[in-house]
């Protein structure tokens, strides 16, 4: 049987009450939120926090609306809200779609999922690929990064000790298309490799583009190389398999009981290549 350590717990009744929490206690605490990667690692004593701040009944943090050109994501919105929500950008309903099963996504919060900083996370995919921010908020301040700058490894955030992320900030462009494309070995499981687009077109020309990749040991879950050569390019097949090559070769897959890292790197461009021929259509 698996139990985690001793912890002692918390349910502050407000934002404000649960930053003062941990504030106090620094690195022995930590949030909880849905609780679906954190209790099986404590489970496992792979965490072992000192005290538990459960922010998961904070309505104050949970909720999906546009603001002004931004559509604005709490952090405890869970998946299955983010997947129902109307007017999210097409790239999370796809994601969401084949991010593990109903149970998960019912628990699982949006803020947990970026966090937790797995570096299989489907999520942080899609939002690399939407150039999103991230709201955090301390006791005393609040800080925005993009997205692309909050994972610094493979479960590390640039949070910081008494820092909670409270929002996602996604820009609503004009016309854009979308695609998500992963590659599990049975439904609901984490990837082998997935690859999400978000991409503009004027006259057949791609304007901006963003490809968010996961599982792969891509920096930051994109492939600025790939957007860089994309952009201001004709929406042809030729292009978008060069840009499959120029993602697969900045990719760092790890071999694993999921596959051999040459076939990561080959799914990675073959999925660039649907994931881009499905937004440009
Ligand atoms: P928690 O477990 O509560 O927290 C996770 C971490 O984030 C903890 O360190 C916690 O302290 C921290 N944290 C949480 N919220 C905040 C906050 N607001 N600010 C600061 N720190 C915070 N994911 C995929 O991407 N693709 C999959 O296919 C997939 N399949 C899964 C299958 C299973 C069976 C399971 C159990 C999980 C799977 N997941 C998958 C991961 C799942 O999406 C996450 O476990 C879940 O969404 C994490 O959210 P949570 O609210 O449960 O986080």
């Amino acid at each position: 049987m698996q139990v985690p350590a001793h912890v002692d717990y918390e349910r502050p009744p407000t934002l404000a009450a649960a930053l003062e929490l941990l504030a106090g206690y620094g690195e022995q605490a930590r949030a909880l939120a849905g609780g679906h990667s954190l209790i099986p690692m404590m489970k496992l004593r792979l965490a072992q926090p000192e005290l538990l701040v459960d922010i998961g009944r904070l309505t104050e943090l949970r909720y999906i609306r546009t603001e002004r050109d931004e559509l604005a994501i709490g952090a405890l919105a869970t998946h299955a809200e983010l997947l129902a929500a109307p007017g999210v950008p097409a790239i999370f309903r796809d994601a969401e779609r084949v991010i593990a099963d109903p149970v998960v996504r019912s628990w699982g919060t949006i803020g947990g999922s970026l966090c937790q900083a797995d570096p299989s996370e489907d999520l942080s995919a899609a939002f690399a690929a939407a150039r999103a921010s991230a709201v955090i908020r301390g006791r005393d301040h609040a800080r925005v990064v993009p997205v692309r700058e909050f994972c610094t490894g493979p479960y590390q955030t640039v949070l910081e000790p008494g820092e909670l992320l409270t929002e996602l900030r996604v820009p609503l462009r004009g016309v854009t298309g979308s695609g998500y494309e992963k590659v599990a070995r049975r439904v609901g499981d984490w990837s082998l490799a997935a690859v999400g687009v978000v991409a503009g077109l004027a006259d057949g020309v791609i304007g901006h583009v963003g490809i968010g990749v996961t599982a792969v040991g891509a920096r930051q879950f994109c492939v600025p190389e790939a957007e860089t050569f994309l952009a201001g390019r004709p929406a042809t097949i030729e292009n978008f398999a060069a840009a499959g090559r120029i993602a697969a070769d900045h990719c760092d897959p790890a071999p694993d009981q999921r596959g051999p890292a040459d076939y990561k790197r080959h799914l990675v461009a073959e999925l660039t290549v649907r994931a881009l021929t499905r937004a440009c259509a």
